[in-house]
């Protein structure tokens, strides 16, 4: 056996432990007991250490250095590269300081649900200033004396930097409250009206998720409070929620994880629990989940035939006709919570995010003015101001468990979502037509073919360049936006 051939196995070992602890994640999030959450927290908890202890095990310091990546073949390099990675990555961070991270951010997880069911912003924020202030040491180890920011979305997005980001995300944010202010300034389309029970909902949310290619051999949807996806290779298990009287939280959380799912399970199967076995990015995956969802989900074209469908299942679609139905699946509206947000204002959710985030890591932003510059950025964008903190600062839990470097990832996979559709449509001329028939199967073809099936293989922008033929960028997602909403609402 060579140093490589050693490196590997000991990789597919810990690739193989990390899928078990994903499983163990997904059936507490599903079906496990009320009662097992204690004892449940102690197996994960030994498991963690255990992959810890793989992640920074000096042997693989050790056969690094024994390997010369400019012998290997491409495949063999892409592998490397990402083991140099996580391992140099690893190894920065000292022991006490992960500890301490981990102890910190459980407990403030704990605080912040019980702030945000409050009301209570005072009640998070000491526990909050700890987090910030631990962040910002993990980012000056890893960070070489380069932009601290950089070195935390490095573990999300890699090569992607503060900089270029926020600079793409200036660009997006003028005309993207240009185009609120038009829509918001005309009539607002109905909602949904109807009740839409759960069986229906589910029968329903299988139906497309076949319609989308997602392969329930080696998959299964089930129920859950978050949505998620979770798993690589032969088992990729997605979620959603159900809302009797709103089945597009439903229908659509399906079709998002869907997207995620679809990548994992289309990864080639040689790349199995390697580590080009998953996603390349979070942006990457995000742009799956998001041209799934809203470029081919919330077409005119499907829509039709979702309402068609949806008539059958419900015995009323909840609007008088396929146009209505296509306005009430995109109506924009004015609200404070990301998660609920459209295609409009999703990206100025997160900019702001992005925006503040930098600055509490970058030390210009205190934690005790967070909520002042939280309140004074949405009432700019959005137009609206913040009635409490629950719809505010409190409402995402990423903070609490540590996750600065994450928000970007979602608005850059809407962005390559936009260039991927610009190319997807080039290439395939009659796709509307297809998805007016409810087939997806020239687009998930399109989008195996050119993004998923490569897994880990290229670095995240590469990938997208390479499945587009142009390098990725802001405009045609602002251009689709413009389009769409334009038409829709006639401004
Ligand atoms: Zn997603």
């Amino acid at each position: 056996m060579t140093a490589f051939d050693d490196l590997m196995a000991f990789q597919h070992e810990t690739e193989a432990l990390a899928q078990v602890a994903g499983r163990l994640a997904w059936d507490q999030e599903t079906v496990m007991p009320r009662g097992a959450a204690a004892q449940r927290a102690e197996e994960i908890g030994a498991l963690e250490s255990v992959l810890h202890a793989r992640r920074a095990d000096p042997r693989i310091g050790a056969w690094l250095a024994a390997i010369d990546d400019s012998g290997l073949d491409p495949v063999g390099a892409a592998k490397m590269r990402h083991i140099r990675r996580t391992y140099s990555r690893a190894v920065k961070l000292p022991e006490k300081l992960s500890a301490e991270l981990a102890r910190v951010t459980s407990r403030a997880q704990g605080i912040w649900a019980e702030a945000r069911a409050a009301d209570d912003v005072a009640h998070f924020l000491p526990v909050l200033e700890r987090v910030v202030g631990l962040k910002r040491e993990e980012a000056a180890a890893l960070a070489d004396g380069g932009d601290p920011y950089d070195a935390l979305m490095d573990d999300f997005e890699p090569d992607a930097t503060a900089a270029e980001t926020g600079a793409m995300f200036d660009r997006m944010r003028p005309r993207l409250v240009m185009l609120r202010e038009r829509v918001m300034g005309g009539p607002r389309p109905a909602p949904l009206r109807g009740h839409f029970p759960e069986a229906g909902q589910m029968k329903l949310a299988h139906e497309v998720a076949r319609h989308f290619g997602y392969d329930f051999r080696h998959g299964r949807l089930d129920k859950s409070v978050h949505p998620f996806t979770s798993g690589a290779g032969t088992d990729v298990r997605i979620t959603t929620r159900v809302d009797e009287a709103e089945p597009f939280n439903c229908l659509y959380s399906t079709i998002h994880e869907v997207g995620h799912g679809c990548y994992e399970q289309n990864i080639d199967p040689a790349f199995a629990l390697t580590p080009l076995g998953n996603g390349v990015s979070m942006g990457v995956h995000e742009s799956q989940s998001r041209i799934y969802e809203n470029q081919l989900g919330r077409s005119r074209a499907f829509t039709g035939w979702l309402f068609s469908r949806m008539q059958e299942v419900f015995g009323n679609a909840g609007a008088a006709d396929p146009e209505a139905f296509h306005a009430a699946v995109n109506r924009v509206h004015s609200g404070f919570i990301r998660t609920e947000a459209d295609e409009v204002h999703y990206n100025l959710h997160i900019m702001m995010r992005f925006d503040l985030e930098r600055q509490l890591i970058g030390g210009s932003l205190d934690v005790a003015d967070l909520e002042e510059a939280w309140n004074t950025r949405f009432a700019h964008d959005f137009g609206v101001a913040v009635d409490r903190p629950s719809n505010g600062v409190l409402q995402d839990v990423h903070w609490s468990v540590g996750l600065f470097g994450y928000f970007p990832t979602y608005a850059l996979g809407n962005v390559y979502a936009g260039c991927l559709n610009l190319a997807l449509r080039a290439a395939l001329p009659d796709l509307d037509d297809q998805l007016a028939q409810g087939h997806t199967e020239g687009a998930t073809a399109w989008l195996k073919e050119h993004v998923q099936r490569h897994g880990g293989l290229y670095p995240p922008r590469e990938v997208i360049e390479r499945a587009c033929g142009f390098a990725p960028n802001e405009g045609p997602l602002l251009d689709y936006l413009d389009a769409k909403f334009g038409a829709l609402y006639g401004v």
